[in-house]
């Protein structure tokens, strides 16, 4: 029987969580979803001048929002680089003892003169292998790698790819200070992280031949590769900042819900068939690695909006409240108490607004009090005739039976018969008065979900400043 499926996402923490390596992460995250295996979570922070635990805190606090969870990793000690230094240096022992690695003394300068040498001729450097057989007892520790030959990534997303060993060299495993270097500890984890399938992204590639002959000199088997490409700008260079946000943490403070930047990361370069919309259940079950494309893929920040649109509009009412709820707080505002109201006055927003950013801002004034009005529209509808009109409105609101939406409809359309108006003089009248602006959700429901008190105290204050005005 095949080894049970184990995947593992490895950020180094030098900065947030990048939509490239969210996208990575859910790559993995789906894998192992998919073949029942065990996802595992490793920070790469042997860069001590560069990671820091902002960074870790940050890195995790993203994966949790997009509820990538893992089965292994922090905070269970152990799956940190830094934590591992006592197993870099058994397995370096080893590598050693095997005669698979060998100690090198040769001073920075002459390296560094060679390497100059070699960017002169527009080649890349490559360590002569003069200390391979001097048998020297300390120095920088390199891997012996055969001479001849050709080592293939068989990718499961590129097919495969042949490196000729004559492009490769004798890499440092450990540095003469005793750090080991990041391919070596990445080989090390995989490895005693018994890790069946390294997806990771394309930028990777080119260190998979030195990783592999290291798995090799070990003796231990080689787990299969799966190379992500890129995630591109409009202008098909890499994304970064300059294209617009970037991070995960971004995304989800402009209000995109989690649940639609996975599905957008998913569809970002894998397939099935002509499909937009996943759930997770769906997602979990069609994934397959080898319907990711080869090319790298385009962000598009419109079709995310799009997905978000979308999952705004179409998702729980009560899961809509809870993901709202924090950016109305964070505007300065609260949300009723009354938990139904709070949903059905989201209900009469979702299909306004992109992100939840927009969705607040559209729905303001169920928070507050309009604290101005629309200019133009004050000028032309706060008039005397419309300090006679609101306080008609008002008298008969009062008088109304209940505070219904169908019961404020009906007071508005006998009153607009009886004044020989149109539905719409009336409502905008009273739209600009509960809002202070000229276009919102139908304003019978804001009207009802304001509720009866409130509303009329709007109205009495857009008469007021009507009157004022006159
Ligand atoms: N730490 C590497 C990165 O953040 C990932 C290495 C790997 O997945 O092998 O790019």
């Amino acid at each position: 029987m095949a080894s049970p499926v184990r995947v593992r996402f490895a950020p180094s923490p030098t900065g947030h969580l990048h939509v490239g390596g969210a996208r990575t992460a859910l790559f993995n995250w789906l894998f192992a979803r998919h073949h029942r295996g065990a996802f595992v979570l490793r920070i790469e922070d042997t860069d001590r001048s560069r990671s820091t635990d902002e960074n870790i805190v940050a890195i995790v606090d993203a994966l949790q929002w997009l509820g990538l969870d893992w089965d292994e990793g922090p905070p269970t000690p152990g799956y940190r680089q830094t934590e591992r230094f006592a197993i870099y240096r058994e397995h370096a022992q080893r590598l050693l003892a095997s005669g698979r690695a060998y100690y090198c003394d040769c001073p920075p300068e002459l390296l560094d003169r060679e390497r100059g040498v070699a960017q002169q001729r527009g080649e890349t450097f490559r360590y002569s292998g003069r200390c391979r057989d001097r048998g020297l007892g300390a120095g920088a520790l390199r891997l012996r790698i055969p001479t001849a030959g050709a080592t293939v990534v068989n990718d499961l997303i590129h097919g495969p790819v042949t490196f000729e060993h004559s492009q490769l060299d004798d890499w440092i495993l450990v540095r003469t200070d005793g750090t080991p270097t990041y391919n070596f500890c990445v080989v090390v984890d995989d490895v005693t992280m018994s890790i069946t399938h390294v997806i990771r992204g394309d930028d990777h590639l080119s260190n998979t031949p030195k990783q592999i002959l290291c798995y090799e000199a070990l003796d231990y088997a080689v787990p299969e590769f799966a190379h992500v490409s890129l995630i591109l700008g409009k202008d098909r260079s890499r994304l970064s900042k300059r294209h617009g946000a970037t991070s995960v943490q971004a995304f989800r403070d402009s209000g995109i819900p989690a649940d639609a930047l996975v599905n957008y990361l998913a569809r970002l370069g894998w397939s099935h068939g002509d499909q937009e919309v996943f759930s997770r259940a769906e997602l979990v079950e069609l994934f397959d690695i080898k319907n990711v494309a080869s090319s790298g893929a385009v962000f598009d920040a419109t079709k995310l909006e799009w997905l978000s649109q979308l999952y705004l509009k179409t998702m729980d009412g009560a899961r809509l409240a809870e993901l709202a709820e924090p950016f109305v707080r964070a505007v300065g505002l609260t949300p009723p108490p009354d938990r139904p109201r709070f949903i059905a006055m989201l209900d009469t927003l979702r299909e306004r607004a992109k992100t939840l950013v927009e969705l607040v801002e559209q729905g303001r004034f169920y928070f507050e009090r309009p604290a101005a009005y629309e200019a133009k529209a004050a000028q032309t509808l706060l008039t005397v005739e419309g300090a006679r009109r609101l306080g008609l409105v008002i008298a008969r609101l009062e008088g109304a039976p209940e505070f219904t939406v169908a019961a404020i409809e009906r007071v508005f359309r006998a009153l607009t018969e009886e004044l020989g108006l149109k539905l719409v003089d009336l409502a905008q009248l009273a739209r600009l008065a509960a809002t202070g602006r000229t276009a919102s959700p139908p304003i019978f429901d804001v009207l009802a979900l304001v509720g009866r008190e409130e509303s009329l105290v709007r109205l009495r204050r857009a008469r007021e400043a009507a009157e004022r005005t006159a």
